[in-house]
C-alpha cells in the first residue's frame, strides 16, 4: 500500500498499485497512476448499477427457489439450512461491441439416402449475421473468486459455453422467480455515475485487468459463440469469419449476490449422508437467479438405497445364521439389490461430472430468454 493525494479531491489516502484503476475512498474519484512517471490520470467512464436487494430479500429468493424446486415444498424449512449470503459488487468492462460473422459450410441434401459421405448427397451453403452486445468481462483477476461467475453466459441456443465473459442484457434479466416491482428499465440503463454511496452497502472490489486485456478477451469470447453459431446451420463448416466493430468501453460495478446452503433430509437420512454445501448466484438488480445447484440428485438417493440394502443383507444374514436358513436366500437378494444401485449411482455419477459444467438450474427462462443479440450497442 502507498499512499497518494487523489487528483480530483487532493486528500491522501492509502493504494494498491497492483490495481488498474485507483478510486479514492473519499470522493469516489476513479484514476489512473502511471508508476514510471508518476502522472494521475482521471477516469471517467466508471458507473456503478446499485442492489435493489438485502440479506433479507436474499434468503427469501432462495426459500421461494427450493419451494419451486422440491417436491415437498411444506419440507423447506426443516430440510434445508441457508448458511451464508453475501453481496458483492464486481468490476467489470463492459464492451459495445457489433460482431459480424460470415460462414460457408456443407449442407446435407434433404430426401437423399445414399450413403456415404458422397459429394452428390452435399451443397454448400454460405450466410452471414451479426449481433450486438454490451459484453462483459470480468476486471478481476481471479473469477473463480465467488462461485458460479465463471460460466454465466446462458445462450438460447442448444450451445456449450466455455467462456468466462458474458452479454449484460440478456443476463441481468433472466431467472426471475417473481415479478419485481420497479425494474421495468433494463440494469444498464438504472448505471449511475461511480460512487461509493450507490453500492448500498456492499463491498466494491478492486478494478485489477484493464481494458486492453478486456477488449481482447471479449473478442475471443464473441468469436468462440459465432463459431458455435455458425456451425448451427451446416453439417460441415468449412469457412468462417468474425470480424468486429467496438463502439465503446465502460467500467460498470455490478450487483452480485451468493446464498450457499445446506441440505440435510428430516429422517433418519440425516445420520447417514453427510450434508453437503449447495450454492446460488443472483445478480442483485432485478433479482434474477443467474445459477442454482440443486440438492439431491438421483445418485445420492441410490447411494443411500445401497447402503440401506447392504446393512439389511448383513442383517438377514445374521437372522439366517442364529434363526433359519431361508433367511440367508434373501439376504443374497438384498446384496444383489445393493449391488445393482450402487452401479447405477456409480454410473450416473460418471455422467453428471461430465455434464456438471452444463449443468444449469432448470428456471423457468422469461423475458432475458428471447432478447440475447438484440441489445443496441
Ligand atoms: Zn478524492
Amino acid at each position: 500500500m502507498h499512499e497518494l493525494n487523489c487528483p480530483t479531491c487532493n486528500t491522501p489516502s492509502q493504494y494498491d498499485f497492483k490495481n488498474y484503476l485507483l478510486v479514492c475512498s473519499f470522493c469516489s474519484a476513479t484514476f489512473r497512476f502511471h508508476l514510471d512517471s508518476g502522472e494521475k490520470e482521471v477516469y471517467n467512464d466508471h458507473y456503478i448499477i446499485p442492489t435493489t436487494m438485502d440479506a433479507g430479500s436474499v434468503k427469501n429468493l432462495v426459500q421461494e427457489w427450493l419451494r419451486r424446486m422440491h417436491h415437498q415444498p411444506g419440507a423447506i424449512s426443516k430440510e434445508y439450512f441457508i448458511t451464508d449470503i453475501q453481496g458483492v459488487s464486481i468490476p467489470h468492462w463492459v464492451i459495445s461491441l457489433e460482431a459480424h460473422t460470415a460462414w460457408k459450410g456443407l449442407v446435407r441434401k434433404s430426401g437423399k439416402i445414399f450413403e456415404g459421405n458422397n459429394v452428390r448427397n452435399f451443397i454448400e451453403e454460405h450466410g452471414n449475421f451479426y449481433r450486438s452486445y454490451r459484453w462483459c468481462v470480468s476486471s478481476r483477476k481471479n473469477i473463480f473468486e465467488y462461485w458460479g461467475l465463471d460460466r454465466l453466459h446462458v445462450p438460447k441456443e442448444q450451445i456449450r459455453v466455455d467462456w468466462d465473459g458474458f452479454p449484460l442484457d440478456s443476463t441481468f434479466s433472466r431467472g426471475r422467480i417473481t415479478e419485481s416491482k420497479g425494474v421495468e428499465r433494463s440494469a444498464y440503463d438504472v448505471k449511475e455515475f461511480f460512487e461509493y454511496k450507490f453500492a448500498n452497502g456492499l463491498p466494491i472490489l478492486d478494478i485489477e485487468i484493464g481494458e486492453e486485456e478486456a477488449m481482447r478477451r471479449a473478442r475471443i469470447h464473441v468469436d468462440r459463440y459465432h463459431f458455435e453459431l455458425a456451425k448451427l446451420n451446416v453439417d460441415s463448416l468449412i469457412d468462417y469469419e468474425t470480424l468486429f466493430e467496438i463502439a465503446g468501453i465502460q467500467l460498470i460495478h455490478l450487483p452480485i449476490w451468493e446464498a450457499t446452503y445446506i441440505y440435510s433430509p428430516d429422517n433418519f437420512l440425516r445420520h447417514i449422508q453427510a450434508p453437503k454445501e449447495r450454492n446460488l448466484v443472483f445478480e442483485g438488480y432485478t433479482s434474477g437467479v443467474l445459477k442454482g445447484e440443486l440438492a439431491v440428485i438421483r445418485q445420492d438417493k441410490l447411494q443411500i438405497n445401497a447402503m440401506i440394502c447392504l446393512a439389511l443383507s448383513f442383517f438377514l444374514m445374521f437372522l439366517g445364521v442364529i434363526w433359519h436358513s431361508s433367511f440367508f436366500l434373501v439376504s443374497i437378494f438384498t446384496l444383489g439389490v445393493a449391488g445393482v444401485s450402487y452401479y447405477i449411482s456409480s454410473v450416473a455419477k460418471h455422467r453428471a461430472e461430465l455434464e456438471k459444467e452444463d449443468k444449469q438450474a432448470e428456471m423457468p427462462q422469461k423475458s432475458g430468454a428471447g432478447k440475447l443479440g438484440k441489445s443496441a450497442a
